[in-house]
């Protein structure tokens, strides 16, 4: 396993529409292994393969268990309610601001056996997947957030 460095924003990997992935490989295993290991090295609530330079669809969010759930080929299929709190991202540093996000997600994905699964997050856990999954189709926070460069 490897720490990578976290792609920051300006760099033109961060808005690019990243590819499903068709097979897991071991360089697909070894890709969730470091992104694990850079999200706890960080000590961030969640991370996207775009934000170590690789365009493809994998994020992990660590639940309110402090347990990182991995997803590949992230798809939010049910969402209800709705939370308006801070936000920020590993890749845009010393930057906060308001987001609109629902309060309950349910996300659908394929695990590191290549099993479908569903998984449900609500409060933080719910916007850590809304965010991750944006940072797939080429979205930051900063794109959509209110009274952005709040001071914390
Ligand atoms: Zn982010």
């Amino acid at each position: 396993m490897a720490i990578r460095n976290i792609v920051q924003e300006g760099d033109p990997i961060l808005r690019g529409k990243s590819r499903p992935v068709e097979e897991i490989t071991p360089r697909i295993l070894t890709l969730l292994d470091d992104m694990r290991e850079t999200l706890a090295h960080a000590d961030g609530v969640g991370l996207a393969a775009p934000q170590v330079g690789v365009r493809r669809r994998i994020v992990i969010v660590v639940n309110e268990n402090d347990q990182m759930i991995e997803l590949i080929n992230p798809q939010i299929i049910k969402q209800s309610g709705h939370q308006r709190d801070l936000e920020g991202c590993l890749s845009v540093p010393g930057r906060w601001g308001y987001t609109n996000r629902p309060m309950h997600v349910t996300v659908q994905a394929m695990d590191r056996e290549g099993k479908t699964f569903t998984v449900s997050g609500s409060g933080l856990t719910a916007r850590a997947f809304c965010h991750e999954i944006d940072h797939l189709d080429g979205i930051l926070f900063i794109d959509h957030a209110e009274e952005c460069d709040i001071e914390v």
